[in-house]
């Protein structure tokens, strides 16, 4: 298929080149230029990009950046064609996806919002699995550059309903990390050895993909970004949003985003998630080593 690839952060480099991988004819688009995926066509503006496409596809940060790349000056909506499907892999607010989808519907445009779970080494090795809202027909119609990009596809619902489902999940990955964060600090202060640690807590009941993915690097000590604080931020913001538009309480994550503001106050925001656990250590006077440090 002919696609625009919009965004190429940590995410959306490694599903470009998986596109492209894949047989797909791709051109790319990044707001800072310079970057570029081998095999794919360098746009200048994200119009340019979508011009001629079938299919055009968002992987950026935030709400703000979908709304600019979709309808900014040089913008997807000067080149916007009747029968054009836009997917958007960010996570950003449920609702304004609605709007941007119905601004694009009176143009003939279809919209799907499927936003990834996975992270940076589910995006390198095409395993990434898709939360997706949106009509069936329209998703069937993009199958193959889902299956080129990951491993899974699960439809939540109408459009909106997979950024929706998505914040529910990082809520759960941020309050699952926490949790796991202050029980290493605690392990550490009581002495006990991490490494057997982890290795009961994935025997037991508490094992949790979330621990497969981040004991080693907190093992090597390795806060480099996989998923930036700054976003997952950005996503404890919206699911609280969310929450207070549905009268929802929910005090953990509320505390946790307590957490993660002082972790930007410390100058942690581009750095992984995972350095949370540098403020617990830094309260406690004590660092969560491996056997190996
Ligand atoms: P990233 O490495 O920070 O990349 C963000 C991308 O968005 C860059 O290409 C950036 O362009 C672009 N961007 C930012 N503001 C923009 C604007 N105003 N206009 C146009 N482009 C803009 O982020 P990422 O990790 O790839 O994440 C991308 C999305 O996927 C986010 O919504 C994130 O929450 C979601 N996500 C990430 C992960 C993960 O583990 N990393 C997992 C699941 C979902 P520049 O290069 O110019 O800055």
């Amino acid at each position: 298929m002919r696609v625009a690839f919009l965004g190429l952060g940590i995410m959306g480099r490694s599903m470009a080149a998986n596109l492209v991988k894949a047989g797909h004819e791709v051109a790319v688009w990044n707001r800072t230029p310079g970057k570029q995926v081998e095999g794919a066509r360098v746009a200048a503006t994200p119009a340019e990009a979508a011009t001629g496409a079938e299919v055009v596809w968002m992987c950026v940060s935030d709400t703000q950046a979908v709304e600019q790349v979709l309808f900014g000056a040089e913008g997807v909506q000067n080149s916007l064609t009747s029968g054009m499907t836009v997917v958007d892999s960010s996570t950003i607010s449920p609702s304004a996806t609605q709007d941007f989808a119905q601004r694009l519907r009176s143009r003939g445009v279809d919209y799907v919002d499927a936003p990834v779970t996975g992270s940076k080494i589910g995006a390198e090795n095409a395993s990434l699995i898709f939360i997706v809202g949106g009509d069936e027909a329209v998703i069937e119609r993009v199958k193959p550059l889902f299956d080129a990009m990951g491993k899974q596809v699960f439809r939540m619902g109408e459009t909106g309903k997979g950024q929706a489902a998505k914040l529910v999940m990082n809520l759960q990955i941020a309050l699952i990390f926490e949790g796991f964060a202050e029980a290493l600090t605690l392990a550490t202060k009581l002495g006990v050895n991490t490494e057997a640690l982890i290795s009961v807590v994935q025997a037991s009941m508490i094992r949790s993909g979330v621990v497969d993915y981040k004991a080693p690097f907190i093992l090597k000590r390795d806060f480099s970004p996989n998923f930036p604080l700054r976003l997952m931020h950005k996503d404890i913001h919206l699911a609280l949003d969310a929450a207070r538009e549905a009268r929802v309480k929910l005090p953990g994550l509320e505390t946790v985003e307590e957490v993660y503001d002082l972790a930007s106050e410390e100058g942690h925001s581009d750095l992984d998630y995972a350095a949370t656990l540098t403020l617990l250590e830094k309260w406690a006077g004590v660092e969560v080593k491996g056997n190996q440090n």
